[in-house]
């Protein structure tokens, strides 16, 4: 069991949120140095859809040509599906504790999910599909007949054949960013707005952390939770770490009639309705072309009206009558490519009391809950739980 009693956790994204939460649940106290202030980057710009951990693995499955979920050296998100399946299932249950604890209503629900067959091949694939996961003993996964999805959405195009329905979570994800340092600073975690320039160390061991403005603010651990910027993070400690950038953007829309909650997608094109508000977030994941290798965060048009043009082939008219209120974006940090996502999270080699959670991808928000407990556990206990050792040891950074 850890004596630390000055954890440091940089950077205020869900995943430094998560990580100060859980440690709060277990008495630890920390402080989040967020150079922006919480939830400014990624984390407040996502859609915030949680996915069912099985559908993910149906993607990954089911299509090798969305190299979201592939790696060079033939990974999958399957290989660290507890982070997944962890958030998934307790979402529901931190969601009661923010608002009881944090006063954060994340505005949550679970709602269907459903991937539009259009052609006799998509429905050929979807069937078989569901059919070997019920096999399997996985009935989460239900074929729709195109009726039930024009319940939702009367204008799903005229040759839509059904659909693959899953059911997700969505939360809002501002809200659930800032709902996790709330109830964290409940539990005595302060936050602190600073810019992280470097640490300082002695005999091995890193003594404090380094701010632009010149102060320094001592620790006995610390954790680098800065996103797509955590390179910059583990350089300062001698162990850069290999990151893409990719730039990610989606549509805010609101719309005059009452949908309920609901997902539809088609390809890599997606649109949500969200709970208790008029509103569409209309997005596409992991299409290559929206990876820019710079640091700069500009959406360009092109990509706006790609999403668009593509949201608006699946629901016409209700794309064509809602009013575009927001385009909003950010860079998430990805493993190395071509488009690859295993986090990197763990002990950074040679630093006993130096920590790294990074690298979450266009998935983040599924894996946050998985992120904070097991790093919490680790920070805390010197170890990972048993149960995930394994994976803690597959996505060491010390394998990159
Ligand atoms: C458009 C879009 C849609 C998305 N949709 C989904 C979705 O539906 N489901 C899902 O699971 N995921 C989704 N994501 C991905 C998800 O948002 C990210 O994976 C997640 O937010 C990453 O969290 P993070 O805490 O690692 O990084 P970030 O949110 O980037 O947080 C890192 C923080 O570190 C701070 N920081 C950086 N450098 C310093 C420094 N030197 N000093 C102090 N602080 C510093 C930054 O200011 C930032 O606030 C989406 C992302 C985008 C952009």
């Amino acid at each position: 069991m850890s004596h630390y009693k000055d954890i440091v956790i940089i950077g205020g994204g869900v995943i430094g949120c998560s990580i100060a939460y859980h440690l709060g649940l277990r008495g630890f106290k920390s402080t989040i140095i967020e150079k922006e202030s919480v939830a400014a980057r990624a984390s407040g710009k996502a859609w915030a859809v949680i996915a069912d951990p099985y559908s993910l693995q149906m993607a990954e499955l089911d299509s090798p040509e969305i190299t979201l979920f592939h790696s060079p050296k033939g990974e999958t998100v399957g290989h660290w599906k507890e982070l997944f399946n962890i958030t998934y299932t307790r979402l529901h249950e931190v969601a009661r504790d923010l608002k009881n604890r944090g006063g954060m209503d994340i505005e949550i629900a679970s709602c269907p999910y459903d991937s539009l067959a259009l052609t006799e091949e998509d429905e050929a694939g979807y069937k078989e599909l569901i059919e070997d996961f019920h096999h399997k003993g996985f009935r989460e996964l239900l074929w729709m007949e195109p009726k039930e999805i024009r319940k939702v959405w009367p204008d799903v195009p005229p040759e839509t054949r059904g659909s693959l329905r899953t059911i997700i979570h969505q939360v809002e994800p501002y809200k659930y960013t800032l709902g996790l340092a709330q109830a964290a600073e409940k539990m005595g975690t302060r936050i602190k707005q600073g810019d992280v320039v470097g640490f300082g160390t002695k005999g091995g061991k890193i003594t404090s952390v380094k701010l632009a403005s010149g102060k320094e603010i001592g620790c006995d651990a610390a954790v680098i939770a800065m996103g797509p910027w955590s390179w910059e993070g583990t350089k300062w400690l001698g162990n850069e770490l290999a990151m893409q950038l990719v730039l990610e953007g989606c549509l805010r829309m609101e719309i005059d009639q009452d949908i309920p909650p609901h997902g539809l997608a088609s390809g890599k094109y997606s649109i949500l309705s969200r709970v208790g508000a008029k509103e569409l977030i209309l997005g596409s994941a992991g299409v290559p072309h929206l990876r820019q290798d710079h640091w700069g965060t500009a959406l360009s048009e092109d990509q706006k009206y790609e999403i668009l043009s593509h949201c608006m082939e699946m629901v016409p008219e209700v794309v064509e009558n809602a009013r575009l209120v927001e385009y909003r974006g950010d860079l998430q940090g990805w493993a190395p490519g071509p488009t690859y996502h295993k986090p990197s999270m763990g002990r950074l080699p040679s630093w006993d009391n130096g920590y790294v959670a990074t690298r979450f991808g266009t998935l983040g928000m599924c894996q946050s809950l998985g992120a904070g407990s097991l790093m919490a556990d680790l920070i805390i206990d010197g170890q990972a739980p048993m149960a995930h050792e394994n994976l803690m040891n597959h996505l060491d950074p010390a394998n990159g």
